[in-house]
């Protein structure tokens, strides 16, 4: 499906492509086709950032003012759809999708000429310490502390889920400063470096075996009063703000695409087990084509958010209704590759990663090797950013008016 695209819109598409046709590295594009998680490692993920970044494309979602690109919003879904069909990997979003927007925004003029350039550098590789033990879903219950004595803050707590903590050497932290208030009102927002005494970063190996979340501890962790982003006490409306951003303005529905004709054209090698070929097979169309069918309807819906973005409204709660959608499109579509391969995807190598030299031999071939730990992986999506209880909550009530 596509957009009414305007002749420059066209023009701007065009260019993309052919930006991508001659820029992601294979070695890149193989990373990102080997990928189990979400976030592909740094070593692919800050190659292909830094790319974009010499074209002067990496802040494409930041306003221009503090180095965006000044894409419109019908621009930004060109660029990310290109992206996704060319196969390039996800972009690193914890510093450039979710801190930028939060510093660009309520930071300080020192917070933002000291931070945002070291983004898109790669010099600072983020992570966000948002969930706790006990406090996911429920994350105003967060108990991490920070007890300001003079001009610093002494913070000590834990945080839980990290992603890719044990690569970043910064933290975008939530923090109670007060215990005395309505908790919502007791958080605040405090940026913390990782390399630093009394900072912990403990594995948690996911069902797949990769190693992408962490529990992080702090003990007496000792952070400038002047890495507090806001006010003491505006946390809470700030991570309301970065968790729009996270959900808003989404665009699923390319990747998904792409991942289902690559699905479609490896089914015409592979074997019905009746003497033809998988993409003659009735039941295999059936099933691809409702699930191209249901990627296609949510590309409308995302489409269609796009155009109030770009008419000046803000997002609201479809936001929850493509996360859910996508969420649950994204384990479909990954069940789908496992059964394309057969025996052959059903291989779970626990060895990482699954490109480069000293990648374990597939049984098959790279793609049916990594369908299973994806399979595995996707298991998540209806859990991070929200999960979709949660968001069905949230339709219900700003919806439905349940
Ligand atoms: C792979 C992965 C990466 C993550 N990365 C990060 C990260 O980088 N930083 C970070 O801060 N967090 C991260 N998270 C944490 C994620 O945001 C939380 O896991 C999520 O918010 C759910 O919280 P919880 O795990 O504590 O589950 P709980 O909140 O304990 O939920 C348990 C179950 O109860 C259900 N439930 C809870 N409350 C309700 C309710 N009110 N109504 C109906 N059902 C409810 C939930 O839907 C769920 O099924 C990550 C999680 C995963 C799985």
């Amino acid at each position: 499906m596509d957009i009414e695209l305007s002749p420059e819109d066209i023009a701007f598409r065009d260019e993309v492509r052919a930006f991508l046709a001659a820029n992601l590295p294979a070695k890149v594009k193989r990373g990102a086709a080997s990928s189990p998680t979400v976030f592909v490692e740094p070593d692919i993920g800050q190659d292909w950032n830094a790319i974009l970044q010499d074209k002067g494309w990496l802040s494409y979602q930041w306003p221009e003012e503090v180095g965006g690109t000044g894409w419109t919003p019908v621009q930004r879904y060109l660029f990310e759809k290109e992206c996704a069909l060319a196969g390039a990997p996800n972009l690193t979003v914890l510093g450039l999708k979710l801190v930028a927007p939060v510093i660009y925004s309520f930071g300080t003029p020192e917070q933002k000429a000291y931070y945002l350039p070291r983004i898109l550098s790669g010099e600072d590789y983020w992570c966000q310490g948002f969930s706790e033990p006990g406090a996911g879903s429920d994350l105003a219950s967060l108990k991490t502390q920070a007890v300001r004595d003079g001009d610093r803050y002494i913070v000590n707590g834990s945080k839980m889920w990290t992603t890719h903590a044990h690569w970043a050497n910064k933290i975008f932290c939530l923090v109670r400063t007060d215990n005395e208030v309505r908790k919502q009102a007791g958080i605040s927002f405090l940026l913390i470096d990782m390399d630093q005494p009394g900072i912990s970063v403990r594995p948690i190996l996911t069902l797949a075996g990769d190693h992408e979340v962490n529990q992080v501890f702090f003990e007496d962790v000792s952070v400038p009063v002047e890495n507090l982003v806001g006010e003491e006490g505006q946390g809470w409306g700030i991570a309301k703000f970065l968790l729009e951003n996270e959900r808003g303005g989404s665009c699923h529905a390319p990747k998904l695409l792409y991942d289902l004709d690559t699905i479609a054209e490896a089914a015409a090698d592979q074997p019905d087990g009746r003497g033809g070929k998988l993409a003659d097979d009735r039941d295999w169309k059936r099933r691809l084509g409702k699930l191209k069918l249901r990627a296609q309807a949510l590309e409308m819906i995302e489409l269609k958010i796009l155009a109030e973005i770009a008419s000046g409204r803000a997002p609201g709660p479809q936001t929850s209704l493509t996360k859910m959608l996508a969420s649950n499109l994204r384990q479909d579509v990954d069940l789908l590759a496992v059964d394309l391969y057969g025996a052959a995807g059903l291989e779970l190598d626990r060895a990482r990663p699954l490109y480069g030299d000293n990648a374990p031999a597939p049984l098959e071939s790279p793609q049916s090797q990594v369908a299973s730990a994806r399979y595995l992986n996707s298991r998540a999506w209806t859990i991070f950013g929200g999960t979709n209880e949660v968001q069905a909550t949230i339709i219900a009530k700003t919806v439905l008016g349940l």
